[in-house]
């Protein structure tokens, strides 16, 4: 294994070997100090990595980046060139490997770019490592770039997450310093994202429209047994889904991503796979790659991996719990409590700004953990609640406490666990039990956002946790540098945080109704579903903090709310029209077929036998065809629904009428289908059911 990780990376270790020593250092300066690059030192690092690339077979390259679809793009060139002489060889310049030019135009841009503008440039991020992707196509050198137009506005989910990352970095360092740090040069933050995804059988998946269109089912009974035995969760994991991970372990490996856990999860069928964490950006491009393997290699499996959050009604979704934290370079983790944090004033101020920008801008955490599919797990007791809140545990909690009452004296302290059995071994409780249920909840060194969508990119939840820490800090940095007395300002600005910010923080069970009358209670927002999220992106004072931290321009926000809309009526339409289909083609002709064969054989009973008794048959009979024609009924409004929302004149409208109307009129024809599943002959139903895709894998 050691050979084998990151063996397909141009990694810091390759890097060392391979360039020239003053090449390297200049690298390392734009790297870790976020020096300019020079375009000589680029010729040099282009050359090596195309070498490099070559010997590993390499023949093309691509710039690789995020544009707003969620989804990784590339674009393929080989290294081929021609000589004046016609022979060809194989060239790579510095040019080609910081710069791209592409025509932009079919990606998602909310109105930035209209198609005749359709410049799109691709700018190397050299802090995220180049990599070798390898498949039955060949071997390319994938770059990671961020990706922007003509006028500089960003496309990608790349540029503001790098920016994002500066201004977390400029405002902490201003914090360091007045604690009398003047050593450390650069702060960081850093995230582990645990991926959960399904797996079902190819064969099953394929004869399933709505999960090939849609990644989810739109019909479907929940099998007789779910997840209530508990029997899933960290089970032992079958052979068919360990070869898959464990090839899909070996192929991330030589990308240089630290795949560390595995695991089932709650639900039948359902597994997750955490890495190692590490800084933001690398973390966001490494968790495309998980999400891109995981999909890449089910498939030589026979297997299909189901990213959506809500694949199966009646069983868990999925979702990515995203843990964060902020280092420093100097390896000094800015969240990490120690042993005595009260006495750790520097730490209290870090989660201080947590707590205070995680209440004042929790609609945009909430953005940032919305997506179609989330709708259907925030606030259905699987997931956290749609509302946001802060778990901080029992020791901090009470710290929390005294700084408000302004006497900071002491630290709970661990306890010893006494199992009872005394060849087990002894050892010190957490101070904090878990808790499950809470969105953002503290874990002993760093928060754990759990709300953040399964299929969706974690750039987006790390852009806003960045930004509005940044933001506190910024506030709390102006006003402690003209300090006259530094400590006793601090005890005031910390105790005043408190103070205002304290309804946020809530240990108890999320889950619970008697939560959300207790959150309404304290003012915290409950936004309910996507699209209401989407509307708060504009607000005037959301605009004006990522104007003044660079993260954002207006013009960026007013285009990604656009998208957003947009993105959500593309969803919900594909969904309705697949329903539509479904019903029409599939389950009413089968259904159709199937009373016949009752009527039939009503009639031929009765006929061999006039005093038999038909009525079961009768029965369910009656039962069938007035659930069909209920099915009709609903097959109506839907269509209706779908059709008024599509004429809708603004991406906003629309999604608003699609989120209305449309799921609304699509859960109406649910029902009867569902019932309908419960009662027709399985023979005669169209399509594999959950008992299929949930455990015949
Ligand atoms: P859980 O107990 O929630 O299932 P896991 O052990 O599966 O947690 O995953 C925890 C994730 O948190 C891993 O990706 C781990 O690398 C990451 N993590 C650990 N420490 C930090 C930290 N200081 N900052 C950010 N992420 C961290
Ligand atoms: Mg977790």
């Amino acid at each position: 294994m050691n050979t084998m990780f990151g063996s397909h990376v141009f990694n810091d270790a390759v890097m060392h070997e391979r360039l020239p020593k003053e090449t390297y250092k200049a690298l390392k300066r734009t790297i870790e100090l976020g020096e300019s690059l020079d375009k000589n030192v680029a010729n040099v690092v282009a050359n090596a990595m195309k070498d490099w690339a070559i010997e590993h077979g390499a023949t093309h390259y691509t710039h690789w980046f995020q544009p707003m679809t969620g989804k990784t793009a590339e674009k393929h060139d080989s290294f081929l060139s021609l000589t004046d002489d016609g022979r060809a060889i194989m060239e790579f310049s510095g040019k080609e490997l910081s710069k791209g030019e592409s025509d932009a135009s079919s990606f998602p841009s909310g109105g930035l770019r209209v198609t005749f503008e359709a410049r799109g440039y691709t700018a190397w991020d050299c802090t995220s490592p180049a990599f070798l992707k390898e498949d039955k196509v060949g071997v390319t050198l994938c770059i990671p770039t961020a990706f922007c137009s003509y006028t500089s506005e960003a496309l990608d989910k790349k540029t503001p997450l790098l920016r994002s990352m500066q201004a977390i970095n400029k405002q902490a360092l201003r914090i360091l310093r007045l604690f009398g740090n003047t050593t450390a040069t650069q702060v960081t933050s850093m995230a582990g994202p645990e991926q959960e995804y399904f797996l079902v059988d190819k064969k099953f998946y394929q004869q399933r429209k709505d999960l090939m269109f849609t990644g989810r089912t739109l019909f479907g009974v929940p099998a007789p047994k779910g997840q209530e035995m508990e029997d899933h969760y960290y089970g032992s994991i079958k052979e068919r889904i360990a070869a898959f991970m464990k090839e899909l372990d070996v192929e991330l490996w030589k990308l240089g991503v630290s795949a560390k856990t595995k695991h089932n999860e709650v639900a039948p069928g359902q597994h997750e796979i955490a890495p190692i964490y590490t800084s933001v950006n690398i973390a966001t491009d490494h968790n495309q790659l998980i999400m891109e393997m995981c999909q890449k290699i089910a498939l030589r499996h026979d297997l299909v991996c189901l990213l959506h959050e809500k694949p199966f009604a009646g069983v868990n979704g999925s979702g990515k719990h995203n843990n964060w934290s902020i280092s420093t370079n100097e390896g000094t983790n800015l969240l990490n409590p120690g042993k005595t944090p009260h006495e750790n004033t520097q730490f209290l101020m870090f989660l201080t700004a947590v707590i205070a920008g995680v209440d004042d801008y929790a609609p945009l955490l909430r953005l940032a953990a919305s997506s179609p599919g989330n709708d259907y797990r925030l606030g259905s007791s699987e997931a956290p609640p749609a509302i946001i809140s802060i778990f901080l545990g029992d020791q901090l909690t009470d710290i929390i406490e005294q700084i408000e009452e302004g006497h900071l004296t002491d630290s709970k302290q661990r306890t010893k666990l006494e199992v009872g059995v005394v060849t087990l071994p002894s050892f010190l409780r957490d101070t904090t039990d878990r808790n499950r249920t809470s969105p953002m909840a503290f874990t002993g060194n760093k928060f754990e956002f759990r709300m953040v969508p399964s299929s969706v990119s974690i750039a987006k939840a790390n852009i806003m946790l960045n930004t509005i820490v940044a933001e506190k800090l910024s506030i709390y940095a102006d006003l402690l540098e003209g300090a006259e007395n530094f400590n006793e300002e601090v005890a005031k600005l910390l105790q005043n945080e408190i103070k205002q910010h304290k309804g946020i923080i809530f240990n108890g069970d999320g889950y619970s109704d008697e939560w959300i009358v207790e959150a309404e209670r304290r003012g915290l927002p409950n936004i309910k579903t996507t699209v209401d999220a989407i509307s708060n992106y504009n607000r005037p004072e959301y605009i004006e903090m990522f104007e003044k931290h660079k993260v954002f321009r207006k013009s960026e926000i007013i285009s990604r709310q656009e998208i957003l809309f947009e993105e959500y009526e593309k969803v919900v339409n594909i969904e309705a029209l697949t329903m539509i289909q479904m019903a029409k083609k599939e389950i009413i002709p089968a259904v159709i077929e199937y009373t016949t064969i009752l009527a039939n054989a009503i009639n031929s009973v009765k006929l061999a036998c006039k005093t038999a008794d038909t009525s079961t048959q009768e029965e369910l009979l009656e039962r069938v065809t007035k659930l069909l024609a209920e099915v009709s009924k609903k097959l109506v409004e839907l269509e209706k629904a779908q059709q008024e929302a599509k004429e809708e004149d603004t991406f906003e409208k629309k999604a608003f009428a699609f989120r209305n109307n449309v799921t609304k009129a699509m859960s109406e024809l649910r029902k009867p289908c569902d019932c309908l599943e419960t009662i027709v002959a399985e023979k005669y139903w169209p399509m594999p059911t959950y008992v299929d895709l949930l455990y015949r894998v």
